[in-house]
């Protein structure tokens, strides 16, 4: 008998698939609340269920927590970045991160197996697009960092969707995953803790403003000129930035949330003071704030580090433009520079 997941249901889910097999409906909630609030990845640890519901557990279901295989596991010198690559059952696998920051940690999940998006700056999508991610393997990749946590009593808080894969791509699983992390007896993370990033798929940020929840935007822009832009990003051919950035205003609008757009900065390629000017006039006036990115260098791309004057320049002329601008906070630099490439060396080496 094929054995079904259940890692990933909701918990109207578990009960509709438990009831059937004589478990009580109590029941269901007992094992959402293992699952999910107390992170456990195996039926014994559910000390509250009987034996026998132990065994149904035991002989219909898999746990995709318990499934997973850490391929590579990197830790930054001041302990603050843990970076895993995560082995499924299939063969495939993804880089997920936890960060420590001072207001707690924060989790940097995939959502699809590599990307079909094809940015040229961008280690994930050098593969294409394997599959999409389960809602338990987008979930599993948060507990697999909660379960440690939970044993110092600390929480994973806040999550980003801005690891390989386009979320707008998946966002049904996506949405359903932050719903079960939302939920009260899952870890209960606000919305507004919840971070979901796209390249510009304007269909997927048109959904999320239907859906009226208040979760954070992140448009990846990274250029503010059409032809810039569709040179690094070739889906600005099918979104064009501009169709994208009224998109993020009417979400921003409807759903009550600051929009932040992500700009790799890239050294000669788009971060000239001219690049800043253009910038700044798209969003003037608007509610936003700019996020730039000293890229990690790959030179066999032609993709260089911008100095750090030159990372300064471009801040201060967005600032004298009076646009609320950040520069990435760089965490665990030395296992930064792997970011996408650590799952993109493993299918080279084929290790
Ligand atoms: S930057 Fe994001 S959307 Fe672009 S290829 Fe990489 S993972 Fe895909």
């Amino acid at each position: 008998m094929i054995k079904q997941e259940l890692f990933g249901m909701t918990l109207q889910e578990m009960q509709d698939t438990l009831l059937p097999l004589g478990m009580k409906k109590f029941r269901a909630e007992q094992v959402f609340r293992w699952l999910y609030e107390k992170a456990a990845n195996s039926f014994e640890e559910m000390t509250n269920l009987s034996k026998n519901d132990i065994n149904i557990l035991q002989e219909n279901f898999t746990l995709i927590t318990n499934e997973i295989e850490v391929l590579r596991d990197l830790k930054s010198n001041d302990g603050l970045t843990h970076k895993v690559l995560l082995g499924f059952p299939d063969g495939t696998s993804v880089e997920t991160v936890c960060m420590h920051h001072d207001y707690g940690y924060s989790v940097c999940l995939s959502s699809q197996v590599g990307c079909s998006m094809g940015c040229t700056f961008c280690a994930s999508g050098l593969h294409g697009l394997e599959r999409n991610l389960t809602c338990g393997e987008i979930l599993a990749q948060v507990y697999y960092f909660q379960r440690f946590l939970a044993m110092q009593e600390a929480r994973v808080s806040r999550v980003v969707l801005m690891g390989s894969g386009e979320p707008m791509l998946n966002l049904d699983n996506v949405l359903k995953a932050l719903d079960i992390l939302h939920e009260e007896h899952g870890q209960c993370i606000g919305y507004r803790n919840m971070t979901i990033s796209t390249c510009g798929v304007i269909p997927g940020i048109r959904k999320m403003t239907e859906m009226g929840r208040t979760i954070n935007l992140a448009i990846s822009l990274h250029a503010a000129s059409d032809e810039l832009r569709t040179s690094l990003m070739p889906i600005n051919k099918t979104y064009n930035y501009l169709e994208v950035i009224k998109a993020a205003d009417e979400y921003a609008t409807e759903n009550g949330r600051q929009v932040m757009y992500e700009y790799i900065l890239l050294a000669g390629i788009n971060d000239s003071i001219e690049d800043a000017k253009i910038l700044a006039n798209t969003m003037k006036h608007k509610n936003v704030v700019i996020n730039l990115i000293p890229a990690n260098p790959v030179p066999e791309k032609g993709f260089m580090r911008p100095s750090g004057n030159a990372v300064d320049r471009f801040f201060k002329a967005l600032k004298e433009q009076k646009i609320n601008v950040t520069v990435r906070k760089e965490m665990g630099k030395e296992i930064d520079a792997a970011c996408g490439q650590l799952r993109a060396s493993t299918l080279v080496g084929g290790e």
